[in-house]
């Protein structure tokens, strides 16, 4: 426990400094927890916690500063954080791992801890990390994506491929591939309905295509290549096994004719499927380590008979539990109803959890990158939430993001007495130097914190104290900074709106200040929440994107 005593004294006086001299031990606690301090021992520690604020509430804000000074080092180390743990056959200089989207939807937040657990490892061992477009249905795929993909990938994620592949640029190898399959009796054409192919695998009875020999199948091959079969008249199908317990071996379709045309490569119309092409292409780029989660399970065995077959070296494959992202839908396919639908406002509607509309709530990238180092390489099924996400990302942004007033429901307050103060300077955030003007003219505050507080002296922050009175009326009392509520208000104003989760606005009113915001710098509005400057619209108001709180 010593090694707790002294983190917990520096919280205690970091959390008071912060508090005008007064700690909270749930602050504290939380600062422990990312330290991390685990769960079970909080009723050891607690006790030990109570005592300190007791003993640094005593103090004066003189004295506390003091005593921080000598210990300021023990707050927000990154020492205890357990890091990345080792890779399994992973040599410095040796490990390659890869990012392989299908760019047929927009990436979210489980494509981003996945990408960002294979990057990471690549950059640990002093890597390489590459980037591979699976775009092998024309039917979903587009240059959008690929663009959309891109863009989150590099500039929100902050990643850095070695090199980009497009799978559908080595058609030919894998028809190549396809054709030895055949050659070796292992693969065969298949000329059965689309239907009763399906019965057929349910049942785990064999086709007579199944009886074709591998001359007659190179020659059907053939023609297909050549189109001469149509959508669903013939696919390429693995000779697996048929009455395996694993589905995926019961002679899965390895090629299929697609009509519609690729926005890459017009004149291919038969493409293969997922289980083909993506050993293969990890063999092509000299794939080490492949970082995925267990959802993939059931096609090991048939990617590992691919390989086995074709003859291919066979990578590290580390799998983890699949990340299951609670509150919001992450299926490319009801995500895209959502959207097409216009219910939801586009593929960055706040409820989403895709990158974009991370970025635009305000969840920074290192936020991103905490999280998929603490969840790690776990092998139980991942719950992620928002609220995780949101926890992580106000600890990071708290220091920076600067502090402004929003009014909601203002009224205007007549103030008797109202001292001849012109202007005052406030800091923008309390740890930074760095000072904003306030002109006063009138003092509006919100009428929430009005009907709470009426017949009551309460501090209009950073200004002077007032009492309350009926009718929107109060009465000047005095200038010193007292230890009653405070509430915030604004002088000069400029209209706000905010983009809620739930994506309902709520406006107000905020500081004039906040029209010198670049749009995309992230706020927090005191009392409120944290908030993202989205744009200022035509009318002049600022529209912000609502963090969390
Ligand atoms: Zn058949």
């Amino acid at each position: 426990m010593a090694n707790w005593s002294e983190k917990i004294r520096a919280y205690a006086l970091k959390n008071a400094i912060e508090h005008e001299g007064k700690c909270q031990a749930s602050a504290i606690l939380n600062s422990l927890f990312h330290e991390g301090l685990e769960k079970e021992k909080i009723k050891e520690i607690m006790p030990l916690i109570n005592e300190e604020v007791k003993l640094i509430n005593k103090l004066s804000l003189e004295e506390q500063k003091n005593l921080f000074a000598g210990l300021e080092k023990e707050t927000d180390k990154r020492s205890t954080r357990t890091g990345l743990r080792e890779l399994e056959n992973a040599k410095k200089g040796k490990v390659i791992t890869r990012l392989a989207p299908e760019p047929s939807k927009y990436l979210h937040l489980g494509h981003a801890l996945t990408y960002i657990l294979n990057y990471s490892y690549a950059k640990k061992y002093k890597g390489k990390c590459k980037l591979r477009f699976e775009d092998c249905n024309p039917e979903k795929v587009s240059q959008e994506f690929i663009k959309e993909n891109l863009d989150d990938i590099k500039n929100y994620l902050g990643i850095k491929p070695v090199s980009i592949r497009y799978v559908s640029d080595d058609m030919k190898k894998l028809y190549k591939y396809a054709e030895k399959l055949i050659k070796l009796g292992k693969a065969y054409m298949c000329f059965c309905p689309q239907e009763k192919l399906k019965e057929l695998r349910e049942k785990g009875i064999e086709c007579s295509c199944r009886e074709y020999d591998a001359k007659k199948n190179l020659s059907e091959w053939k023609k297909f290549l050549k189109n001469e079969y149509k959508k669903n008249e013939a696919v390429l199908r693995i000779k697996g096994n048929m009455q395996s317990t694993n589905y995926v071996m019961r002679d899965s379709v390895l090629f299929r004719h697609i009509e519609k045309e690729h926005f890459k490569h017009k004149k291919y119309k038969i493409w293969p499927m997922f289980d083909f092409y993506n050993p293969i292409e990890d063999h092509f780029m000299q794939v080490t380590h492949i970082l995925r989660s267990n959802e993939f399970d059931v096609r090991v065995e048939l990617q590992d008979y691919i390989k086995e077959l074709l003859d291919l070296k066979k990578e590290t494959i580390l799998q983890y539990g699949r990340f299951n992202i609670s509150g919001a839908v992450t299926q490319g396919r009801e995500v895209r109803k959502l959207v097409e639908s216009g219910e939801y406002i586009g593929w960055d509607d706040p409820r989403l959890a895709t990158l974009k509309s991370l970025k635009r709530r305000g969840i920074v990238k290192e936020a991103l990158y905490e999280l998929a180092e603490s969840i790690g390489l776990k092998k139980n099924q991942i719950e992620i939430s928002f609220d995780m996400l949101a926890s992580i990302n106000r600890k990071l942004i708290d220091k920076k993001a600067d502090r402004y007033s929003f009014i909601q429901t203002p009224i205007k307050l007549k103030i008797k007495n109202f001292p001849d103060i012109k202007e005052i300077e406030v800091k923008i955030h309390p740890e930074k130097q760095e000072k904003r003007k306030i002109t006063i003219k009138d003092v509006y505050i919100a009428s929430n914190d009005y009907e709470k507080n009426i017949g009551k002296e309460i501090r209009l922050m950073h200004l002077f104290n007032i009492k309350l009175k009926k009718n929107n009326e109060a009465d000047f009392t005095s200038i010193e900074n007292k230890d009653i509520d405070k509430i915030n208000w604004v002088s000069e104003i400029v209209p706000i709106k905010i983009f809620m989760p739930d994506a309902s606005w709520i406006s107000g009113i905020g500081e004039i200040a906040l029209k010198n915001l670049k749009p995309g710098s992230i706020i927090q509005f005191e009392r409120f929440a944290f908030c993202r400057l989205d744009k200022i619209n035509s009318a002049g108001e600022c529209e912000f994107w609502f963090s969390h709180k």
